[in-house]
């Protein structure tokens, strides 16, 4: 059996593996960021065995919006993922191409190569066991990260556990499925060997956005961290004394969430619906922006990295401006805008704060995930991680666990 590391190891984005065992397939295939174009695609294609199969772990453009270009190229073979991960996978691809239109860049793939990627899915619920392809069997297990969001469990020559994306503390997702063994794992890197301790990170959070003198905008994506800062500033009304403005994305997306009420806990259907009927949530009217700034609100718009849409275009009305503050709360992919920031590479006279909120498994979590389904693994990937930070994590889960656990990069094949 081989895996190749075709992106997303050693970096976070482009997310792509390939697997040659019984079948032959591929787990995701993103694109890696930076502002308003990817690098992505087109280097594994030059030697792409044939494919039995496409798996994808969730939604995200990191793991699904170079797929396009793979049915452009002719790939012509099912994709399996969660109704939930189909849906806003189109979504997701429909944006990504638009941001090439933004930023006057030809964009990767003709538009219509994402209506035949939509024709390619297959779609399967969690915990139902199916032939993928060659005698490969797949389940797709809660990941907790988004809406759909998938561990894929495989059993090929070797049962393999890729995690994806996966959270153990989000306010609308099940919590992680992991009652299964597996002999590779695939564990998520983005936190290295930090600590994230969720409590602390959402009350630091308020107390950013409380304390926020006049304008306060938070970068957040239209699907899933915007819904979770909302429920978050819906949680804490009482604290907060200004008009909250959210873009129209995250409301319609909150809504077509909630069409996938089995894809959610059962509790935070009444609070995506309290989110959807809010009076306290306005909807930013783009052609009213300078009146609503003149009056000071906090504004919830995506993109996360700044690197387009109504966040970007408020970020510019505010930044000149001392007594506003800009909170950013994700990861900022080199390149965007809003790392640039973070790293200072930029300056701005509003207020730049950095107030992470928890999205992905921590270390601790990654230790909980070895001992619940690893323990007997005969390799644990990282993948997911910047470096140093992917190696850090290796180093320090190597510390507890007496097990072959590496941090590989982009272009790395794994025989076993
Ligand atoms: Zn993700
Ligand atoms: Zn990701």
């Amino acid at each position: 059996m081989r895996l190749k590391c075709l992106g997303g190891f050693g970096e976070q984005g482009r997310s792509a593996l390939l697997v040659e065992g019984k079948s032959c397939f591929l787990v995701d295939y993103g694109v890696k960021k930076t502002v308003g174009e990817g690098i992505l695609g087109e280097l594994p294609l030059k030697n792409f065995p044939e494919l039995d199969f496409i798996v994808v772990t969730h939604a995200h453009q990191d793991h699904t919006a170079m797929l396009p270009l793979l049915v452009e190229k002719g790939i012509n073979v099912p994709i399996y993922a969660t109704p939930p991960t189909k849906e806003f996978t189109i979504t997701y691809c429909e944006s990504w191409h638009k941001n090439y239109e933004i930023h006057r860049l030809v964009p990767p793939y003709d538009k219509q190569s994402i209506y035949e990627l939509e024709k390619l899915f297959v779609t399967k619920p969690y915990f139902q066991e199916f032939e993928a392809g060659k005698g490969t069997l797949i389940t797709f297990f809660p990941s907790g990260h988004l809406v759909g969001s998938a561990i894929v469990y495989i059993k090929d020559e070797k049962t393999i556990a890729h995690f994806g994306d996966i959270n153990f503390n989000d306010a609308i997702n099940p919590k992680p499925y992991l009652d299964f063994d597996a002999e590779i794992g695939i564990i998520n890197g983005s936190y290295g060997d930090k600590i994230m301790p969720k409590e602390l990170l959402e009350k630091k959070f308020i107390e950013n956005v409380t304390s926020g003198r006049f304008n306060v905008l938070i970068p957040s994506a239209a699907l899933g961290r915007g819904q979770v800062v909302c429920l978050l500033l819906l949680e804490n009304l009482s604290k907060i004394d200004k008009e909250i403005y959210i873009s129209k994305s995250i409301i319609e997306n909150t809504k077509r969430v909630l069409k996938y009420p089995h894809y959610i806990k059962p509790e935070a259907i009444g609070m995506l619906n309290k989110l959807v009927d809010s009076p306290y949530f306005k909807i930013i009217d783009e052609s009213k922006l300078n009146d609503l700034i003149e009056k000071g609100a906090i504004f919830i718009a995506p993109d996360a990295m700044l690197s387009s849409g109504p966040a970007l275009k408020i970020f510019n009305l505010l930044k000149d401006q001392p007594q506003n503050k800009i909170i950013l709360s994700g990861f900022l992919a080199p390149g965007t805008l809003g790392r640039k920031l973070a790293e200072r590479e930029v300056s701005i006279n509003a207020v730049l704060s950095l107030s992470e909120l928890k999205v992905h498994t921590d270390l601790t979590d990654n230790k909980f995930i070895i001992n619940k389904t690893l323990s007997n693994a005969k390799l644990i990937l990282i993948h997911h991680g910047e470096e140093p930070k992917s190696t850090n994590l290796a180093n320090k889960l190597r510390e507890k666990f007496n097990l072959d656990i590496r941090s590989p990069h982009f272009g790395d094949a794994i025989i076993f």
